[in-house]
């Protein structure tokens, strides 16, 4: 018998009972707007954020519209120009090089390696071209942070993370998003929690707390952010910032409080999903299984494998086949950009220069995301059905 696989690969779980019942509540209120509370309410944007802040361990944390927002805010105040260069990662997806573009920067790609981490090698060879390293932890995966800090801070670059795919990781029992300057976060539906839309990003430094806040659209009512700094860090930081409205509503906020109360139980769940693919895929013939280092506390909303020097032609009919059965893989390796792929010379606006290295590392790599609406059994399915395609197209017989 052919087993085929019948769940849907976007299909997220729907919003828990308690944020629905909150967020009504915030629509019956009518004050959807973070400025818009009432005498003596805190509102839910600066509770989502006090609460965010409280996880992290940070000082300070903000609340915006999109992950590319958080990012692209936190480059503006580390002090990024229009026209300087940002170190970032070949191996990520399209927000990343957008946001260094929003503020009218260019990037400089450093190289991935078969980890699918950034080439720490390749990043040192680069230091002097920029003053800023944005770090993207491109599909959860998390490189060396305590060799990657040493070396930024004795270069003298500033660090701003990209934990889009690493909300409740861990690197060293150090939380993601806490090693550099800022750490910026997505609750984008496809992340890790779930407002449709909307970003965070937390910092220790004053400074830069304000600023961001500033350029978030605060209209000169940063003192209602209970996760900011004093009124001092504004001082000066109010007359020269500019307000680049890109604030969190209320209705989001109220949304995904409940969610992070739950993040932790949810991380275990994709992990438990994760492993059965993994173990599931182990062995096979032709397939690489992405190792992950002891220090990772990852979380496994997604699975990667490579499928090293394969012929474009043979990792298509992989593609097909495993369709046909109901599994969905991603080729990020792919020349035409489809769908969440695409690699850094598609990106045209940007220029960069080509990277073998990388170049045939991100031909290898097969994505395919973990939604919790999948059961472990359904995850052991859907190794069995990669295996078996995999198998047969590779003793198909590759070069
Ligand atoms: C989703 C994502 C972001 C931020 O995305 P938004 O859709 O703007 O919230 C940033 N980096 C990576 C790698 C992402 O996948």
């Amino acid at each position: 018998m052919t087993e085929t696989f019948t769940g849907n690969f976007t299909q997220q779980e729907p919003i828990p009972e308690e944020a629905i019942e909150a967020a009504v509540a915030v629509m019956r209120s009518g004050r959807l707007h973070r400025y818009n509370t009432a005498a003596g309410e805190a509102g839910e944007t600066a509770l989502l954020e006090q609460e965010f802040a409280e996880m992290t361990g940070a000082r300070y944390a903000l609340a915006v519209a999109s992950g590319g927002h958080a990012i692209s805010t936190a480059l503006r105040a580390v002090g990024v120009r229009p026209g300087d260069r940002v170190l970032s990662n070949a191996f990520t997806l399209a927000p990343v090089p957008g946001a260094i573009a929003a503020v009218g920067a260019e990037p400089v790609y450093v190289g991935v390696t078969e980890a699918l981490v950034i080439d720490i090698a390749d990043l040192e060879s680069k230091l002097d071209r920029a003053r800023v390293l944005l770090l993207s932890h491109m599909r959860g995966h998390i490189c060396d942070m305590d060799r990657l800090m040493a070396l930024c801070n004795d270069a003298g670059i500033i660090v701003v993370e990209d934990c889009a795919h690493t909300m409740g990781a861990r690197w060293n029992g150090v939380i993601s998003g806490r090693h550099g300057a800022i750490g910026c976060y997505s609750t984008q539906t496809y992340k890790h929690v779930n407002s449709g839309e909307g970003g965070l990003l937390v910092t220790d430094d004053a400074d830069m707390a304000a600023r961001a806040t500033m350029l978030s659209g605060s209209y000169m009512l940063f003192d209602r952010h209970i996760a900011g700094p004093g009124a001092e860090a504004y001082a000066e930081v109010k007359y020269v910032t500019p307000n680049i409205s890109g604030r969190m509503d209320n209705l989001r906020a109220a949304i995904l409080r409940p969610q992070l109360r739950a993040l932790e139980a949810q991380c275990a769940a994709w992990n438990a999903r994760y492993a059965a693919v993994e173990a599931g895929l182990r062995d096979t013939p032709g397939l690489q299984i992405v190792e992950r280092p002891g220090a990772e506390r990852f979380v496994g909303s997604s699975i990667q494998f490579l499928l090293p020097d394969w012929d474009a032609g043979k990792i298509g009919d992989v593609l097909r086949r495993c369709a046909g059965r109901g599994v969905e893989l991603k080729w990020f390796g792919d020349a035409e950009p489809r769908g969440y792929t695409s690699r850094y010379d598609s990106w045209r606006y940007a220029p960069s220069a080509p990277m073998p290295r990388s170049d045939r590392v991100l031909r290898s790599i097969m994505d395919m995301r973990l939604p919790l609406t999948f059961s472990v059994d359904d995850c052991a399915l859907i190794a069995r059905i990669i295996r078996a395609e995999v198998s047969a197209v590779f003793q198909s017989g590759v070069a």
